[in-house]
């Protein structure tokens, strides 16, 4: 589905043409220094954005980069650079009623005073990057 979503101050915008439903919880340390908490990412193709000169860029790692509003603050993109992947904030979307959390990941780095409810997988860093190299 195509979805659109903003940033706190609205001086970004952005539309996707294909977006997930399926929402995924990372609980690794830099996602919850990032966010404030666990991320609610949703991966998507076709991202266009309005405003980007107040898109602030952080290089996290080698292979990604996380992207801000320059003025509000709010997380907007986890972004992989190759092959590129933009997976969105959950929070940033104008509707999030359509998104269904489907699993966690680096479960092993979650604070233990608060846990999801659900029946989906829960895995580790570990199982999580392998998880990776097994798909490519
Ligand atoms: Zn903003
Ligand atoms: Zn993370």
């Amino acid at each position: 589905m195509s979805a659109s979503g903003k940033c706190l101050c609205g001086a970004v915008r952005f539309s996707a043409e294909s977006v997930e439903t399926h929402i995924h919880s990372c609980h690794c340390s830099m996602c919850r220094s990032w966010t404030s908490g666990p991320m609610f990412g949703v991966a998507a193709q076709g991202v266009q954005f309005d405003g980007e000169e107040h898109i602030g860029r952080y290089v996290s790692s080698e292979w990604a980069e996380r992207g801000f509003c320059k003025q509000c603050g709010s997380s907007l993109f986890y972004r992989m650079k190759e092959p590129e992947q933009y997976i969105l904030a959950m929070g940033a979307f104008d509707d999030a009623e359509q998104f269904k959390l489907t699993g966690e990941i680096y479960i092993d780095e979650k604070p233990g005073g608060y846990d999801f409810a659900g029946d989906h997988p829960r895995l580790t860093g570990a199982e999580f990057l392998a998880s990776l190299a097994g798909s490519q």
